[in-house]
């Protein structure tokens, strides 16, 4: 029988009261292996209620035993880490290696977040006049939601509630409705882990639940990640709610490759980087910029792609795994044909890719493309999925300015052997992760994950120190104390000194 992926609200599972199920599909069969309730008016609210609640006895509890908490959810995702990557890999289609790989990033967070009492440690500075001292503290700010994409069901949920909660909020999760029960599997084991009940609710759905988080009264802050179009949405509703909003979008990531680069090193890393986990990944590099000579290296890297072949989750020679849906299916075709209409070269094309045994899954083969310039679709839009186009350049210089004209500025990175390329490349690029001989630059959670222009909109970005700034008000405080009752008249004045 078809599970029901249930809510999670106060500490227990329940199951939605909702007529709305969205079946979560195998994306390499089309099989239903669960249905996921679009929670109900009075299921939202009793989330954020309860949420509030436990906010109430959340905030007053020392940040030692926060840490724990977070130390002990570590372990236990570390002991059910290949049990987790595999439910990941039965819903999403990625290989397993790849959904442990998923998994890895969002533990990596959560051992961030036991370190939660230095994180926040305020500032203090003695004598700011005469005997009155200053200090500062983070509080906490209440109810946090998290909206969350596919394509990451178990770093993204990760990268949220774990800072948040180690901050003293409580949270509401609005995982995504493709992918939902890796993030509920997450949620059990924080209740495993002694999480006070309460501490965290997750819900499901779309538009009308996240819509409704977004008006909430008892929601003071959003964090999102997903496409352009949701999180224009969301950031624009969120910030005229009043709230907090951080969100993250979509990408288009390019490489550089000058002619001094190692020519197989630059293959092997963007072969991966462009077609591993079908291209679903917001740090994927979907642009290769060739400088000068490099651009002879073209045919090896077309025949390095067209060795890499889709497959089931479990078939270890498999490269990447399927899209996530017939639609994005549907909508990565129609860039192929976009760009071939437009004159550019397909000189790989994996429209028609067909896997042994799965005839009904949303494969895509590697696509390759040359000859595009910055006005076709296939450039200006990100597909999201194995199409990699190739655009030539002669120098360095040019490459820098089509790069700081594309509206995204989510990753990037440069191969070269020249340290002068490379200081210049790193200062000169307007796009918030940049590797130098590193094809996906995501930086561990020390530090912040940092998406610019069109690829973030908010301010305080993910994990490192700034999470800590976003789910948490600084308070100040000013302080004398009087050592005598000797008292002056009124002072009408600014104290100078
Ligand atoms: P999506 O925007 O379709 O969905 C994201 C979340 O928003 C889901 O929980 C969904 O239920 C909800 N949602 C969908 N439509 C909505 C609407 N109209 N109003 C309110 N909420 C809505 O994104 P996706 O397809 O799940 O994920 C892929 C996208 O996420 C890609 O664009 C990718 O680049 C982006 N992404 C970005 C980052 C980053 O860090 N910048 C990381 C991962 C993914």
């Amino acid at each position: 029988m078809t599970q029901h992926v249930p809510l999670l609200i106060g500490g227990k599972m329940l199951r939605s009261e909702t007529q709305q199920w969205i079946p979560v599909t195998d994306p390499a069969t089309q099989e239903v292996i669960a249905q996921a309730p679009c929670a109900t008016v009075e299921e939202v609210d009793l989330a954020v209620a309860t949420a509030k609640k436990a906010f109430e006895t959340w905030k007053e509890t020392p940040v030692s035993e926060r840490a724990r908490l977070m130390l002990r959810y570590q372990d236990l995702l570390k002991q059910h880490h290949d049990e987790i990557a595999t439910i990941l890999a039965k819903e999403t289609g990625k290989t397993f290696d790849d959904a442990k790989g998923d998994v890895w990033r969002g533990i990596e967070v959560v051992e961030h977040a036991c370190n939660i009492a230095s994180l926040s440690m305020g500032e203090t500075v003695e004598n700011v006049a005469r005997k009155i001292d200053c200090y500062s503290y983070t509080q906490p700010l209440g109810v946090c939601a998290g909206i969350t994409p596919f394509n990451f069901p178990a770093m993204i949920p990760l990268w949220m509630f774990p800072m948040a909660i180690a901050c003293g909020n409580t949270f509401v999760l609005k995982p995504s409705e493709q992918d939902p029960l890796t993030p509920m599997r997450l949620a059990e084991l924080f209740q495993e882990a002694g999480a006070p009940d309460g501490l965290l609710q997750v819900i499901h759905g779309g538009k009308e639940q996240v819509d409704q988080l977004l008006h909430h009264p008892d929601v003071p802050a959003i964090s999102f990640v997903g496409s352009v179009a949701v999180g224009e949405h969301i950031y624009r509703t969120g910030t005229a709610n009043m709230k907090r909003v951080q969100a993250f979008a979509g990408a288009k990531n390019h490489m550089v490759i000058m002619p001094d680069a190692q020519k197989q090193h630059v293959i092997n890393n963007l072969v991966g980087a462009s077609v591993g986990a079908g291209g679903q990944r917001c740090m994927a590099i979907s642009v290769a910029v060739f400088v000068g000579e490099s651009r002879n290296w073209v045919p090896e890297l077309r025949e390095a792609l067209a060795q890499v072949r889709p497959g089931r989750w479990d078939d270890p020679k498999a490269g990447f795994g399927p899209l996530i849906n017939p639609q994005s299916k549907e909508r990565v075709l129609r860039f192929i044909q976009e760009g071939k209409d437009a004159g550019a070269n397909c000189v790989l094309d994996g429209s028609d890719c067909v896997v042994e045994g799965a005839p009904d899954g949303n494969w895509v083969g590697p696509t390759l493309f040359t000859g595009v310039t910055p006005d076709m679709s296939i450039y200006r839009e990100e597909i999201f999925g194995p199409v990699l186009v190739v655009m030539e350049v002669d120098t360095l210089e040019e490459a820098i300015s089509l790069i700081n004209a594309n509206p995204y500025g989510n990753g990037t990175s440069l191969f070269t052997a020249s340290g002068a390329a490379a200081r210049k490349y790193q200062h000169e690029i307007q796009v918030g992760q940049v590797g130098i001989n590193v094809p996906v630059p995501v930086p561990l959670p020390f530090f912040s994950f940092t998406g610019w222009r069109k690829s973030f909109y908010g301010d305080q970005h993910a994990y490192g120190k700034q999470a800590v700034r976003f789910y948490t008000e600084t308070k100040t405080v000013t302080a004398r104390w009087f050592e005598d009752d000797i008292a002056g008249g009124p002072n009408m004045t600014i104290q100078l000194k």
